[in-house]
Order: structure tokens, then sequence, then C-alpha cells
């Protein structure tokens, strides 16, 4: 479905519902529970523990078949070839910050190019991964929204973005010598919780002890939402205790209708209300993600405003100086400003920060996530994707493979 924001000056129709993939991709084991796993090894002749032991190897990284000595050398091919296709393949790696932020741009079996970001701190090592290629959200100072939606990633798709990262951390690929991926943020392209039933089956995977999954803990792990009302009531009955950010960017519908398009369907307060009861049953703050841009949403009275509706709350704010993205008028809001806004919400009683934009000079920080603009810069051949077709609608987030 479409929905026409009414205030100017935002141009793309919001997308929901993302156009049927021309071909699936293929059946993966990160898609399949363990039963299914086990299931899908009997019926190609193998002990149902087989699955098992695969699942150990694609989750601890290892790709090649060769190393996987636990299974008879006859099967691993089979096995492998039937469970473990290569969905996401590297076209290139970009390293900022001394290696230590590396942005990795994906091809996918159809062609549809997708970019995760690995940024490694002192203690940490966070990914940010995507969960469609492009967003069907349209908010006009993020590149991702102004590239529109081709499809939604698969499962095993998104989890593949994580995995990789942590067979990176692993092997020491990223300077600081051999580690662990500890925190898995959903902030690269797309809106997860357009996605909802892939994303749902990706967070499985993450939390999931070995040999079924990551092993990552509930608090590292951040779905980052534009505010599908929806859908975060959704997650709130899961039972999960996921961080949860919201991408709120204003504090006042007027203003938050241009920046998030989709404010025009929920509003500041049912989108903050929706968080609030997943604060309530999850009893763990939410955050409130909101890039700074000059003159836009950086005034005095904006920080009071939002300082106002967010005293009470189970709510921290996360600013982030705007990322200007290629061709845009915008621009992130100057130091002094910064400051005010930061001062302005402290003294409201509102914890803030301000997060630092990593990879910054690789088009790798938040919001500058744009691929087939990338690739095309570098020569990369496109391959045509079906384009969206905005009648073929679902229920929100009813789409299930
Ligand atoms: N669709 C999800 C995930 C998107 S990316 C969401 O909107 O939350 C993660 C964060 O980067 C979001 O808060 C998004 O609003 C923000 N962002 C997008 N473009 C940006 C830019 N140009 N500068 C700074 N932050 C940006």
């Amino acid at each position: 479905m479409t929905v026409e924001p009414s205030t100017a000056p935002v141009s793309l129709p919001l997308v929901f519902d993302a156009p049927r993939r021309a071909t699936k991709p293929p059946r993966h084991l990160a898609d399949l529970t363990r039963e299914q796993a086990r299931e899908a090894v009997s019926e190609l002749g193998h002990p149902a523990f087989r699955a098992d032991q695969l699942a150990r190897h694609y989750y601890g990284g290892v790709t090649d078949t060769a190393a996987m000595t636990d299974l008879p050398a006859a099967a691993r091919a089979d096995l492998a070839d039937a469970l473990l296709p290569g969905l996401l393949t590297v076209v290139r790696h970009q390293s900022a910050d001394g290696g230590r932020t590396r942005k990795t741009l994906w091809r996918l079996h159809d062609g549809a190019l997708v970019e995760s970001v690995l940024m490694r701190y002192p203690g940490r090592a966070t990914v940010c991964i995507s969960s469609q290629a492009g967003c069907g959200m349209a908010c006009p100072f993020c590149a991702t929204g102004q590239g529109g939606l081709t499809r939604n990633l698969s499962a095993a798709e998104i989890i593949g973005q994580a995995v990789a990262a942590a067979a990176s951390m692993a092997a020491g690929e990223i300077p600081g010598g051999p580690g662990r991926l500890s925190n898995v943020v959903f902030m690269g392209m797309g809106e997860p919780l357009a996605n909802y039933a892939r994303v749902r089956k990706t967070l499985d995977a993450l939390l999931t002890p070995s040999p079924y999954g990551l092993g990552l803990g509930q608090r590292s792990v951040t779905v980052s939402t534009v505010g599908l009302v929806p859908a975060i009531n959704r997650l709130t009955e899961e039972g999960l205790n996921v961080t949860l950010a919201v991408s709120l960017h204003a504090p006042d519908d007027e203003l938050r209708n241009t920046l998030v398009p989709v404010n025009t369907r929920w509003n500041v307060t049912e989108v903050l209300e929706a968080a609030d009861a997943y604060a309530r049953r999850t009893g763990r703050r939410y955050s409130i993600e909101y890039a700074l841009i000059r003159d836009v949403n950086d005034q005095p009275f904006r920080a009071d405003l939002l300082g106002q509706r967010l005293a009470k709350r189970l709510a921290h704010v996360n600013l982030i100086p705007l990322n200007p993205t290629p061709g845009s008028k915008w621009d992130a809001s100057p130091l002094p400003a910064q400051r005010e806004f930061v001062d302005r919400l402290r003294a409201h009683g509102v914890a803030t920060t301000v997060r630092d934009t990593r990879g910054q000079d690789i088009d790798g920080a938040c919001g500058q996530l744009a691929a087939a603009d990338l690739a095309e810069s570098a020569g990369i051949p496109s391959v045509a994707l079906p384009q969206p077709q905005l009648e073929d609608t679902v229920e929100l987030g009813a789409e299930q493979d």
C-alpha cells in the first residue's frame, strides 16, 4: 500500500510492502528452525544430527567444507550444496578509522546490493546490518530512503551479514587481534519492522547459543525503527528484551511529518506510547534517535519540547549530527547548537548522548548507505530487478516465507 504524505516537500511515496521477489534466494539452513533443518538433512539421506554439525560450522564462520572434518568427506559437499548456499558475495570492503571500521558491499543471488558496517571499539565490536535492499520509508535526509525499496531480505541474507562479521572478528581481520562480535544493530539499509517475520527469525539466530546461533546478549542487539506502531506492539508481545531504538528526529508532528513521512500514519504520541509499552514490559529503556539538522530540527524550543515529552519516560536520547547525503540541502548542526540541544535535554532530566560518526569518509555512517549508487560509481554492472509493484499489497508485516 502507499500513502501520500500530506505535507510538502516529501516527494517519495511510503512503501510498506516489498515487491515480490522474482526468484527466492535458495533454501538455507539459517532460514530453518532446528526441527526443519534436521528434517531437511534426513530427507537428504543423512542422520538428523548432521544438521547440528552443519549449524555449528555455519554460525562458527566455517565456509570451507574441507574444514568440516566431523562430517564424512562424502557427505560434506552434498549437505553444504543443499543447505549452505553462498547467499552473500563480497563485492568489496572499504575501511576507515585505521581499519577499525569496515564497510562491506554484498551482492545477493539476484544482483541486489546491500551493505553492512563492522565497527570495532575497545572492548566491543558492533555490526550494523541491512534488513532490506533499499527502504520504502522515504525519509528525505537518508540516502537509503531516497533510493526507494528494492526488496525484503530473507532471514538467511540478514543473518549472513552478522555471521560474516563474527567470522571476520574471530579471524583477526580487523586490527586489534582476533576478537568477538558483541553487538548487532539493525541500522543498515531498510526498515526492519517492515520485514518483520524475517527480522524476527534473525533475532532468534542472533540470540540462540551455538550451534543454532551466535549467542549474543539481548541488550547487545538493537532494532531501530521509524515507528511502525503495530509492529512495535507485536515485538512487545514476543517476550524478547532486545534494545528498541525509535528514529524520532522531531518532537512535533508538523516537522516529523516531513522528516519521517510514516508519521502521517502513526504520530509522535502513538509512537512514544508504543515504545513506552515495550519499556514497561521489558523494564528496559528505549533509545530515541535524533539526527541534528542545522536550522531544521535543532532549535532550542525543539530541544525543550523533546525534553518535556521524554522527561517522565523510560527513554534516552541518542543525537546523531546529520551525515549529509549527496545533493542534500541539509547540513549537520554546528557544535554550539549541538551543545545547547544536549544541555536543554539534560536540564529536563533526559539522559542524552551524541553518537560518534564512524565511517563517514567511506559513506558508512548512519543514513549514508546507498549501495546502488556506490556500485554504479565503482563501475559494477547492476542487474535488472523487478520494479516495485505498488498495488501488490499485503497486510503490514504479514508477509511470510
Ligand atoms: N529504518 C530504521 C533503520 C535506519 S538507519 C530506522 O529508521 O530507524 C539508523 C538510523 O540512522 C536511523 O535513526 C536513521 O534515521 C538515521 N539516519 C538516516 N539518515 C541519516 C543521516 N543522513 N544522518 C544521520 N542519521 C541518519
